[in-house]
């Protein structure tokens, strides 16, 4: 056995449920611990003791982040009215990612996992296409009117200070229709172009934004005006220096750009734009299991995770005894990348090189063609590729790791 790696400081840990929480747990101990001297703050998200701690376990792991900077999480159940049931919940609680989210302020980003023997949708992909999402305001946070006949809309806004009213009539109805009235907040814009420019320059990639400003000359211009902004007070040297650049186009071509390109930026989006998008990309790079998810908060707290659920049906045949092949990857991937990072906050080269080992051994894996379930079905054929189970596939990951170790 050679002689642990040290982490510096410690790493936050929020255990999750069902499938993911089984090869949460396989994850640490075959992959992690036996290489690692390391301090882990522990939360147990999952859903009980959610429950049992009215939520609070939550709220403390939030703050552990914030303290410790970098957080590693498994999938959670956000109940519904069949989970109440299913686990005699006190309350419907609140999906913890929205807590953790609003508490860190962050913006959520996805890439994918690529790999040699599965090929995107689109064949001009070569590098991942990483993806940021605002997740505040417009269509999420709208109010509607169903028009019942003829009459005036109008939008108004009446001033706290007692001030003029502001009024822009948006329609003269002479027949029944719909209105719908949407709001975003400077602040709220801000945060998420910081993200976005943090994001870009910490994975050393072009930042690309989007919006609809030609016709909506107020509402997407002002997002175009803050990204424009805060670009070029805060972000422009760092930019140049690390050789990367900032690029607005109008969304329409954003998305004609994205389909012929070769990939390896970020894209950014606006809240509707970003929940389309990221199920296409999705989609077309082949598994949910093969896509990372951080949480930057502009704040420089970081939560990586897995961006799939905790993958019930499976979890309800391993319960029942069944053989499973659940992918692990995207779980991996969430260790990894908290101690990659960490590793750069701590000045702890090793941490990041053993992350970078850990991912190379993945990889390998599935290029080696011992794949679960969901990659056989999207895999290139090939007589080599073998289904594995949902342990087998992390036991020969390990096997290959020893090789690197
Ligand atoms: P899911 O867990 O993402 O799984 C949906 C389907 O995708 C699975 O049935 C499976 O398809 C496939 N899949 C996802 N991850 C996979 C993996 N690692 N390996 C192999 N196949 C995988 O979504 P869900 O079943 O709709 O949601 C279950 C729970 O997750 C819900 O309670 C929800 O609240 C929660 N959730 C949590 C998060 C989070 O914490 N970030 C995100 C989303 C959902 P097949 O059945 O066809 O094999
Ligand atoms: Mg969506």
């Amino acid at each position: 056995m050679v002689k642990k790696i040290k982490v510096n400081r410690p790493l936050v840990e929020l255990d999750g449920d069902e499938m993911t929480r089984v090869m949460w747990q396989m994850v640490k101990e075959k992959l992690l611990l036996p290489y690692l001297d390391i301090e882990i703050d522990y939360y147990d998200l999952g859903l009980k003791m959610r429950d049992n701690t009215d939520d609070q376990i939550t709220i403390d792991a939030a703050r552990a982040i914030m303290k410790h900077k970098v957080g590693v999480k498994c999938a959670t159940i956000t109940p519904n009215a069949e989970r109440v049931e299913e686990y005699s919940l006190n309350k419907q609680w609140n999906s913890p990612n929205g807590t953790i989210r609003g508490m860190l302020d962050g913006t959520v980003f996805r890439a994918p996992i690529l790999v040699k023997n599965i090929q995107p949708a689109v064949s001009s992909w070569k590098k991942p296409i990483h993806i940021g999402r605002h997740a505040y305001g417009d269509v999420y946070a709208n109010r509607e009117i169903r028009i019942p006949g003829p009459g005036t809309a109008e939008l108004v806004f009446t001033p706290a200070d007692g001030g003029q009213p502001i009024r822009k009539v948006i329609h003269e109805f002479d027949a029944p229709g719909i209105i719908q009235g949407i709001h975003n907040l400077d602040i709220s814009i801000r945060s998420f172009a910081k993200a976005c420019l943090t994001y870009a320059l910490d994975q050393k990639i072009d930042l690309w934004f989007g919006t609809k400003d030609t016709v909506s000359k107020t509402y997407d211009a002002r997002f175009r005006e803050i990204f424009q902004e805060e670009y070029e007070v805060n972000w422009k040297d760092a930019f140049e220096e690390a050789g990367i650049e900032y690029f607005f186009t109008l969304i329409d071509d954003a998305v004609a750009r994205i389909m012929k390109s070769d990939g390896g930026m970020l894209w950014a989006c606006k809240n509707y734009d970003g929940d389309v998008m990221s199920d296409m990309l999705a989609s077309a790079y082949g598994s949910l299991a093969m896509m990372t998810s951080v949480l930057v908060s502009p704040k420089g707290y970081f939560e990586y995770e897995a961006s799939h659920g905790t993958v019930q049906k499976h979890y309800y045949k391993h319960l029942a005894g069944e053989k499973t092949s659940t992918n692990s990857t995207a779980l991996i991937f969430a260790w990894t990348g908290g101690l990659r990072k960490r590793g750069e906050l701590d000045g702890t080269p090793e941490v990041a090189a053993f992350a970078q080992k850990v991912e190379d051994a993945v990889i390998e894996t599935v290029e080696g063609g011992v794949m679960t379930g969901d990659l056989m079905r999207i895999a290139e054929p090939d007589p080599k590729n073998r289904q594995v189970s949902t342990e087998g596939f992390i036991d020969h990951i390990r096997e290959v790791l020893e090789g690197k170790m």
